[in-house]
């Protein structure tokens, strides 16, 4: 039996006085998403299904920007993105610019196992939930209190938008994403993300976490990873697949791959970035390039602990 491994992140980015005021509230939000996957991986059940169960939970709970208290766009609604990918198989599924849904990495799991398809956005997979009979909630259930203040602060700045050789450069202040990473006692590995993306975006904007290789990636042959931060500079940086990348092809380790592409490779980068990552043996590996990056973990071998703030 493999050791059982159970990483899950709630965002990475700026620290704020919301994170200070609520820090013990958030502690115990990764601490119950932790344990909820790693009850799954308990029980016997797989990587996919623990990845799938601390991100639901995560999605829940309206203190991370992903389901209930997703960021708002321009408009104060909310569009969400999500993906799932399993490092046995290979096999992946993400939905983009979806609303209503309750829990969209339940929407990504069922494309990647029902559907011909690998990924599908805005009323068409809004239009599948419902056909598969997923649970939707009205928009006021995804808007919180602070979601709403944020984009009321970010409306505010708008005139500080910069606006560069074309380049929409978003202002972030909240960052709440979720995912998670498992091995199980197979040794299979399973990644998942989830988000309301940043807040005041453009409508119909996809950022990184449903993009299957920056957002999620699993591979049973490397690792799983997610990863969080500027969704424009990570798409950029096809974050996740490097770390895979280095590898297969390189032969480095995980805790060594994380840390090469965030503090080597992409140390000049202009934005925040953060990744979880766990190889199939249970090793795993956090990196980040922010002020925070919400983060837990568990395992068999008795480690377990969640952090916010740099050691
Ligand atoms: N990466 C997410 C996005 O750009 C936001 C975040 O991780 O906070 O949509």
């Amino acid at each position: 039996m493999s050791k059982l491994t159970m990483v899950v992140h709630g965002g990475a980015g700026p620290d704020s006085e919301f994170i200070k005021k609520n820090i013990e509230t958030y502690k115990q939000g990764l601490r119950e998403a932790v344990d909820t996957g790693y009850s799954v991986l308990e029980g016997g059940g797989s990587a996919l299904d623990a990845v799938e169960a601390a991100v639901n939970y995560l999605e829940d709970n309206p203190l991370f920007n992903a389901g209930r208290g997703s960021a708002l766009n321009e408009k104060a609604e909310v569009e969400m993105d999500a993906s799932i990918m399993d490092g046995k198989t290979m096999k992946s599924g993400a939905v983009a610019i979806v609303k209503n849904v309750k829990n969209p990495v339940t929407l990504a799991r069922a494309i990647m196992e029902k559907t011909k398809h690998i990924y599908i956005g805005d009323m068409g997979a809004l239009e599948y939930a419902q056909k598969i009979g997923l649970r939707l909630m009205p928009e006021a259930y995804f808007i919180t209190d602070h979601a709403y203040e944020q984009y009321i602060a970010a409306t505010e700045e708008e005139e500080n938008t910069i606006q560069q050789a074309g380049e929409y450069q978003v202002r972030r202040k909240t960052h709440g994403t979720v995912g998670a990473v498992a091995v199980d006692k197979d040794g299979n590995v399973a990644a998942a993300t989830s988000t309301g993306g940043t807040e005041n975006k453009v409508p119909g904007r996809i950022g990184d976490s449903s993009v299957i290789g920056i957002g999620s990636y699993a591979n049973n042959k490397t690792c799983a990873i997610s990863s969080t931060g500027d969704g424009e500079v990570l798409i950029r940086n096809v974050t996740c697949f490097h770390v895979s990348a280095l590898m297969q092809y390189k032969g480095l380790n995980v805790k060594e791959a994380c840390n090469y592409l965030i503090k080597e490779e992409l140390k000049d980068a202009q934005g925040d970035m953060g990744i979880i990552a766990v190889d199939p043996a249970g090793n795993f590996a956090f990196e980040f390039n922010s002020e925070r990056m919400h983060r837990g973990w568990r395992s068999s071998d008795g480690e377990q602990g969640v952090e916010i703030y740099r050691p």
